[in-house]
């Protein structure tokens, strides 16, 4: 494993212990669910978009390390992009994830999504790693647009 490996291992490793933007958000406009049967992974997405921007984005779930820290990793990128760039972002990851684990990938180009190309080398786990990307999309598609509010 080389230094670059073990980098993007320590930052998987730390966003599955202190996962960012934990929760469920009172108010979202946007809101999605999903599982990955394979490995049992849920999530359950709420993002909050004003004027075409996410403003707050919170997840909650149970799942392996992998899934959880990718859907904290994701928070942490997503908030303050258009509805757009938040698109390209989920274009770009399924790009990474699911190119050939021999090809070289210019991780310099990638900011922070490079995190995800040592997940090509693990087939079994890219279903878990793209969770949160794929019930990104599903919730930004979802457009219910309607503030909701939920009190627990
Ligand atoms: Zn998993």
């Amino acid at each position: 494993m080389n230094e670059l490996d073990e980098l993007y291992k320590q930052v998987i490793l730390d966003h599955n212990k202190s996962p960012r933007n934990f929760g469920i958000l009172n108010v979202y406009t946007h809101h999605a669910e999903g599982h990955n049967p394979l490995c049992g992974d849920e999530i359950d997405l709420t993002v909050q978009v004003e004027n075409n921007v996410i403003k707050e984005v919170k997840f909650e779930g149970a799942g392996c390390a992998i899934s959880k820290a990718s859907a904290s990793i994701m928070t942490t990128l997503i908030k303050g992009k258009t509805i757009e760039e938040a698109k390209i972002l989920v274009d770009e990851f399924r790009e990474i994830v699911t190119r050939d684990p021999d090809d070289e990938i210019d991780t310099l180009n990638l900011g922070k999504l490079a995190v995800f190309c040592g997940v090509r080398e693990f087939p079994a786990r890219v279903k878990c790693a793209s969770l949160a990307w794929h019930t990104l999309n599903n919730a930004l598609d979802s457009a219910e647009n309607k503030v909701k509010i939920e009190k627990k």
